[in-house]
């Protein structure tokens, strides 16, 4: 028998079982072609039937509609907030962020390297710990897009409602929420997520976009960082990662075989209330750190009342078999990731685990 963790790791992250389970079978020969799927060209027939199937089936899961185009990029989701305003922000308009936190900051900062840069809401009072309301939102005239971070991974808030923008396009950073619930994609202009944490391994980042942004991209940009160039080769312009784009296939197929992205919706409540339970019904013992309605399914938050009972918690927590509880270096505390991948056991281990912790330390 395998032992495996009860792993909460933040990203990269848990993977399904069966999904491990099915690579490990093709690993040494991938379909009766007699090497590894690593192991062959990626202009070969079955590459190009692996990268076409990845596409459809993330198209058909997340309800893509048709004038959009999936690639599949190198450099992570940081290397998109490069490219972003780089391929979208031109002389004369301003790009406009929403900042929610950690990876929100991440993305303006490399905006502002690039061009004329805007805050259009901000929950940094509060300390990001809510999503900033949008109803009245106010973009100029000259606004190249609105990026948001559906989810943020350090803090813990995730987007309930998306802003209607008009005709400004909406770039959404979803690298930590795509596929754990249905998103009505045709607000977004573009969805990006680097794959590591709700869609497979690291190396490989997706990208949703609507063919229409491509239109004239300013002509300094280097090839490699240009759309344009990415559509026109089907993600296929240089070598692609494809053993990285191989298990996102496999997750894909996955999330389909288990309902597609509503069941997966539906069991992330039902894992993720068994911990904001425990930590409601504590009586104070543990803390969300997010406003009830803007708690990630993703991500949860917590503090307990002092640093010293925090470090207890997740020494004992790695002591019952618990990984990744510890909260990130720059905020402290508490974070457990529940992924489309994490079992609902693992939650319900998580929940017992911290009220037998408050019984004894309570
Ligand atoms: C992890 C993360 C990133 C960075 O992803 P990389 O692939 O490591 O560059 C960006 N945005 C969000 C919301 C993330 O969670």
């Amino acid at each position: 028998m395998t032992k495996r963790a009860y792993n909460f790791n933040a990203g990269p992250a848990a993977l399904p079982l069966e999904v491990l389970r099915r690579a490990q079978e093709e690993f040494v020969e991938y379909q009766g072609i007699g090497m590894s799927i690593m192991e062959i060209s990626h202009r070969s027939a079955q590459y190009e039937k692996l990268n076409e199937d990845t596409q459809s089936l993330l198209k058909e899961l997340f309800s893509i509609p048709d004038g959009y185009k999936t690639l599949f990029l190198q450099g992570g989701a940081s290397t998109q907030f490069a490219m972003i305003p780089m391929n979208f922000l031109k002389a004369g308009q301003t790009a406009y962020y929403v900042h929610t936190g950690a990876w929100a900051s991440k993305a303006i900062k490399e905006a502002k390297l690039i061009g004329e840069t805007a805050i259009a809401a901000s929950s940094e009072a509060d300390n990001f710990t809510r999503i900033p309301d949008l109803s009245g939102l106010q973009l100029g005239d000259h606004a190249a897009y609105l990026h948001i971070t559906s989810n943020e991974t350090i803090g813990g808030a995730q987007f309930v409602q998306y802003p209607d923008t008009g005709s400004v396009p909406l770039i959404g950073d979803m690298s930590s929420d795509i596929l754990c619930r249905p998103v009505d994609v045709s607000k977004f202009a573009m969805i990006y997520a680097g794959a590591q944490k709700n869609l497979g391994p690291s190396g490989v980042t997706v990208v949703i976009l609507r063919e229409d942004l491509l239109q004239d991209t300013p002509k300094g940009i280097p090839t490699m960082l240009r759309y344009d160039t990415h559509t026109k080769g089907n993600s296929l312009y240089n070598t692609p990662p494809v053993y990285s784009v191989y298990m996102v296939n496999l997750v894909l197929q996955w999330i389909k075989e288990n309902g597609g992205v509503a069941a997966m919706e539906k069991r992330n409540r039902e894992k993720t209330s068994l911990i904001y339970q425990a930590i409601d019904q504590s009586g104070g013992f543990y803390r969300g750190v997010v406003q009830p309605e803007y708690r990630s399914l993703m991500n949860i938050t917590f503090r307990m009342e002092n640093e010293e009972l925090e470090k207890k918690f997740v020494k004992e927590s790695e002591q019952h078999g618990f990984v990744g509880l510890k909260g990130h270096r720059d905020v402290g505390g508490l974070r457990a990731s529940t992924y489309n991948a994490v079992p609902f056991e693992a939650c319900e281990a998580l929940a017992s685990f911290m009220a037998d912790f408050q019984k004894r330390n309570g």
